[in-house]
């Protein structure tokens, strides 16, 4: 069950072409410049015919696009999910380019997918997927060339599975995928890493509205790696749960809702809208849930123009990519809600992915604490960067996001002689 329909309007790749138009038009970038920057370096499309318990063939799609690699290695996690397809992967891929270069770690952008259902396959059937993909894109990837990572429907087990597979043709090679386990020489914190982000950046917008995190009600919509991580941490810097949902549900509580304890339950088996002490709400009902922040953190376009107006909290930080359409933009910043862009808030993964391959290429390990400390400094610096931004040139903090990562593409790419 999705938790919300959404409408055409809602494709990422019409919601990225929008916001690079607005910033490619602040920069004054030629028409030959943006074009070449809009468009991908390259893109792979494979055929991974699976065969299944049921004695057929199964026959899923996998593409792997690697947008603009001027800044460095392309960069960005594979997403596991039916609605995968060429267009979505390239509009995620893209962001990742402006989201690398706008937190300042040396990356390109890229993305991958495949069209499955996880949850539709045995564990058997998903490593089988994920072996197959690699086999089939390794020779585009590398740990100076394309580094994947978890993205919707993937997780460490699934970069396991990568690693090992990359490994039998070129050697073990942990830089080759980020998020790995940390019995796999994965980074302690890059679990958490985007929900924490998500969470720097509440800090700091809170800050600006004079927002205290111990008097903030939270929403999230989506309570997957992202959502239930951000949540957590919320939760333990004194803000208070008031609605949840995921694929099952979604539920309410003015009392508040326990994340860590709706962790614990939904790891053991529970379902959500059976979750004790929650009333159950229609999934529509998330988006009218009186609070300070919302935070999106399931798919794109989930926050468009027929249910923008719902929303009645001040401030949305985007943990998912691409969750708020262009529409809807407009609607909420004319109601007042700041909102901090995907490109920014959950940008914590990519950063602390930035330190798995650092410590990989060492084969060396930093402890949590100096994990979360240097992801902090990222984020807080990244933060001030687009919020002075946007207040110089009038814009919003996305417009200020998306300009700014742009700007950075452009120099290294002309620096390096690509574009004159
Ligand atoms: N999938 C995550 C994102 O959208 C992380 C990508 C990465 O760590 O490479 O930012």
């Amino acid at each position: 069950m999705r938790e919300v329909t959404r409408p055409a309007e809602a494709s990422n790749y019409q919601t990225v072409s929008h916001w690079f138009d607005l910033a490619s038009e602040r920069l004054g970038l030629a028409d030959d410049v943006a074009a070449v920057l809009r468009s991908p370096y390259r893109e792979v499309t494979v055929q991974l015919p699976i065969m299944r318990g049921d004695g057929r063939i199964h026959l899923f799609t996998g593409f792997r696009v690697q947008h603009n690699g001027a800044r460095g290695p392309y960069k960005g996690g594979i997403r596991f999910h039916p609605e995968v397809d060429l267009d979505e992967v390239r509009a995620l891929a893209e962001l990742m380019t402006w989201k690398t270069a706008l937190v300042g770690v040396p990356f390109g952008g890229a993305k991958g997918g495949v069209n499955v259902t996880p949850a539709e396959l045995t564990p058997g059937e998903r490593q089988q997927v994920t072996r197959s993909f690699m086999d089939k894109i390794e020779k585009v990837l590398g740990p100076t060339r394309d580094i994947p990572a978890p993205d919707v429907g993937t997780d460490a087990q699934t970069m396991a599975w990568l690693m090992d597979e990359y490994g039998k043709l070129h050697g073990h090679t942990p830089a080759i995928v980020t998020g790995k386990p940390i019995a796999l020489e994965g980074s302690y914190g890059r679990e958490a890493a985007t929900g924490r982000g998500v969470v720097h950046c509440f800090t700091q917008a809170a800050a600006g509205l004079g927002l205290d995190p111990a008097s903030t009600r939270f929403v999230v919509q989506g309570f997957g790696n992202v959502g239930s991580w951000a949540a957590r941490i919320l939760q333990d810097i004194g803000a208070t749960m008031v609605g949840v949902s995921d694929a099952s549900g979604a539920i309410a509580s003015d009392a508040g809702l326990d994340a860590h304890a709706l962790q614990e339950y939904l790891a053991h088996g529970g379902r959500l809208p059976e979750f004790a002490g929650a009333e159950s709400i229609p999934a529509g009902e998330l988006l009218s849930l009186e609070c300070e922040l919302f935070v999106p953190a399931a798919l794109g376009g989930m926050i468009h123009r027929e249910n923008a107006d719902l929303l009645r909290c001040r401030m949305i930080v985007e943990g998912a990519n691409g969750p708020t359409t262009p529409a809807a933009d407009e609607i909420l910043t004319d109601k007042g809600v700041m909102i901090v862009p995907d490109l920014l808030a959950n940008a914590g993964g990519v950063v602390v992915s930035y330190f798995e391959w650092v410590q990989n290429q060492q084969h060396f390990r930093w402890d949590e604490t100096e994990v979360n400390r240097k992801l902090e400094r990222v984020m807080h610096r990244a933060y001030a960067e687009v919020s002075a931004r946007a207040e110089a040139g009038g814009d919003c903090l996305r417009v200020a996001a998306f300009a700014l990562g742009v700007e950075r593409v452009l120099e290294a790419a002309r620096t390096r002689g690509y574009i004159g």
